[in-house]
């Protein structure tokens, strides 16, 4: 019976055997913050190593498993702790490949040489965007952590079960105009996509005979002197696997480029968010997509400036006409386009520098239906004698 390979989980959690429960928990965390595939989407690099420090933490969190790792160099949940320690008992010599044929070359993993030293590295840069689930930030690692220690660890096999879509967000720049008067806007998103071939199965064609335990179930593990025998980590003791799906490499999903053509409603405000539901990466196995979240970045005016739903715009008069009252004509958002301008009235004694409101002359609210913002008329002086 072929035999696998003992993985090192102190050194993937960069620790020393002699850890307490408290430095692996924050060598964990600190390794999280890193590889979690909220912080790095579409690394499959990070995802591995994301799971690899996961199972390590799995196993050395738990006492009981941790003493039969210790114990032994391996953990299965086959084998109890009176067996590890008759193991352990039987002597520590480094665990030897066991008889029966086929070497350690032939396991999925192999731990040595694999350098661990940046494991060790300083504080995490934070990506800004990228994570955008709802509720945000960190909230959503210890689900994510409890969800990965239940899963078969080790394995090659594409996961099973329905995994969710993650979402996306996206800056859009949108010019003056649009953000006031609505519009459309178009761009070119990358998303995932359920994969045409596999249609998000991340397998393709039909179970074959997995190669580590030859279709057992079983492989041997060396504990100490004992040999163990415990359930294939490869096909998780179905004796069968599935050939991962070329066009996705496995992963369910494939990139693709999507234009996308959406609404800009009247008063769209710079910074708004806009969430297109189900427009985000694709789930898989029949996992719900993510959202899209578009990120509104409104353009400038050489004229008017927008502040909320209200227009600033500066207007120059003579000290005669704020002094005596005068009747002028200021541009509005609506008489820009050839539009009448509108005629404001300076009451006499006005001073220059003073500011006049129109009533309902600014944006039209995206909010709140037939509600619109203001529009401040800035007197500014104009030199007489120039
Ligand atoms: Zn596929
Ligand atoms: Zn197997």
């Amino acid at each position: 019976m072929p035999s696998t390979q003992n993985k090192d989980y102190y050194g993937l959690l960069g620790v020393k055997k002699t850890a307490t429960a408290d430095d692996i928990r924050k060598a964990f965390r600190k390794l999280a913050r890193k590889y979690h595939p909220d912080v790095n989407p579409g690394d499959k690099k990070a995802e591995e190593k994301f799971k690899e420090i996961s199972e390590a933490n799995d196993i050395l969190s738990d006492e009981k498993k941790r003493k039969i790792y210790d114990q032994l160099g391996f953990y299965s949940d086959q084998i109890d702790p009176a067996q590890a320690e008759a193991a352990a008992r039987g002597g520590y010599g480094r665990p030897r490949p066991g008889g029966g044929g086929a070497g350690p070359q032939e396991v999925p993993f192999d731990f040595e040489g694999f350098d661990f030293s940046n494991f060790e590295g300083g504080s995490t840069a934070q990506r800004q965007a990228g994570s955008t689930a709802a509720g945000g930030g960190w909230g959503g690692f210890r689900d994510i952590f409890s969800g990965i220690f239940n899963q078969q660890s080790g394995g090659r096999q594409p996961q099973s079960g329905p995994q969710p879509g993650t979402d996306l967000e996206y800056t859009v720049n949108v010019d003056f105009w649009t953000a006031v008067r609505g519009g459309t806007a178009r761009l070119q998103i990358l998303r995932q996509e359920t994969c045409p071939t596999c249609h998000g199965k991340a397998s393709s064609g039909a179970p074959m005979q997995c190669p580590e335990c030859h279709g057992t179930g079983h492989v041997t593990q060396m504990g100490g002197r004992m040999k163990f025998n415990i359930q294939c980590p490869r096909c998780g003791g179905t004796g069968k696997v599935q050939n991962m799906c070329p066009t996705c490499d496995g992963e369910g999903v494939v990139i693709k480029r999507e234009p996308l053509e959406f609404r800009i409603k009247p008063g769209t405000r710079d910074g708004q968010r806009i969430r297109l539901a189900g427009k985000g990466n694709a789930g898989t196995n029949g996992g719900p997509s993510g959202d899209l979240y578009l990120i509104i970045k409104a353009g400038t005016h050489p004229v008017f400036t927008r502040t909320g739903d209200d227009i600033y715009v500066t207007v120059p008069v003579t000290m005669t006409e704020a002094a005596l009252g005068a009747k002028i004509d200021v541009p509005t958002i609506d008489s820009h386009e050839g539009g009448a301008r509108t005629q404001l009235k300076i009451p006499p004694g006005t001073q220059t520098g003073q500011k006049l409101r129109l009533r309902e002359k600014g944006v039209p609210s995206a909010s709140r239906e037939g509600v619109r913002g203001d529009e401040i008329v800035d007197l500014a002086k104009v030199n007489l004698f120039r």
